[in-house]
């Protein structure tokens, strides 16, 4: 994978974003401030408008694009997280990423992410998707299977884990401040984290 397809997959998020704002948003007004979806779908406008007007030549530059412009234009817990994940991905992408190059990279979000966070799974946080993707990513690549049916796994994965944070009572982020009124609910970002995972599924696999 170059680029060229790595675009490809980060266009596709944006779009599924955009598409399931609506959604997103109405998460996020049940256990936060009821912002998430425009928050994301403002960030990834302002990418793909990036992305057209200067299409990065390596993977490295196109995350670090992705990261940067995520944490130009979006505020408050999301975009930050997402935007950290990047640019940690740009620092761990090759020229042209391979299956295990691109579990590396996404590993490398991860980290990123509970960096920046200081979150861990069952806080009811987009980590609950991100974390289950990540590792059957890797078993099922471990285990000799192709690309595409590891990210299928990658994907069904993040569903099971973002269906998982329903009764979950949030630890962190705004949800938190809910206590038990957080459950019940699932997290937006586990849900918007999905949806980055479903792209990588029908855009790279
Ligand atoms: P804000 O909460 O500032 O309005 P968003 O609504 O864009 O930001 O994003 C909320 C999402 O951010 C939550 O649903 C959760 O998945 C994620 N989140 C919040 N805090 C953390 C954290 N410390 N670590 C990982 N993810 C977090
Ligand atoms: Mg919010
Ligand atoms: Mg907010």
């Amino acid at each position: 994978m170059d680029a060229k397809a790595l675009s490809a997959w980060l266009r596709e998020f944006a779009r599924l974003v955009a598409e399931n704002k609506d959604d997103l948003t109405a998460l996020d007004s049940a256990i936060g401030d009821g912002d998430h979806g425009t928050n994301m779908d403002r960030g990834l406008t302002a990418v793909v408008a990036a992305l057209d007007a200067e299409p990065p030549e390596t993977p490295s530059a196109l995350f670090k694009k992705v990261g940067m412009t995520l944490i130009s234009k979006v505020g408050g817990a999301g975009g930050p997280l997402y935007g950290t994940a990047f640019l940690r991905m740009a620092a761990a992408a090759d020229s042209v990423l391979d299956g295990p190059g691109f579990a590396k990279v996404l590993r490398a979000g991860l980290d990123g992410v509970v960096a920046r966070g200081k979150a861990a799974p069952g806080d009811k946080t987009m980590l609950d998707a991100l974390v289950p993707a990540v590792e059957a990513l890797d078993s099922a690549l471990a285990a000799g299977a192709s690309f595409p049916a590891a990210l299928r796994d990658a994907a069904a994965a993040a569903d099971r884990g973002r269906e998982a944070t329903i009764p979950l009572v949030a630890r962190k982020g705004r949800a938190s401040y809910l206590g038990e009124r957080s459950a019940g609910h699932a997290d937006p970002g586990a849900t918007s984290v999905t949806l980055l995972l479903r792209a990588a599924e029908s855009t790279l696999g």
